[in-house]
């Protein structure tokens, strides 16, 4: 099972390749199965992150995060922004 530290170290090489999740993998399972969806305030670009697995349902939320340029956002105030979001297993 992974720590935190290295669901931080993923979501590094997600956030460098703009939100785009397809080649890294799952520290848990290993497999290619991410998800990462930021959660932001529209005026500021500042939010949370919320990145997870779709194989083993484990994965963190990272708060007072700005996403990278160019990665899809979701307004903070809008109640579907997390609409999808599995309840996973969250690494403290
Ligand atoms: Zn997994």
């Amino acid at each position: 099972m992974a720590d935190r530290a290295a669901w931080l170290r993923v979501l590094g090489q997600v956030a460098d390749r703009q939100g785009e999740v397809g080649l890294v993998s799952c520290p848990d399972c290993g497999q290619d199965r991410l998800e990462v969806r930021y959660i932001v305030e529209p005026e500021t670009r500042v939010g949370y992150v919320l990145l997870w697995c779709g194989a083993c349902v484990h994965g963190i939320s990272v708060s007072r995060v700005r996403p990278p340029e160019g990665a899809p956002t979701r307004s903070i105030d809008d109640p579907a922004s997390v609409v999808g979001v599995p309840d996973f297993a969250r690494h403290e």
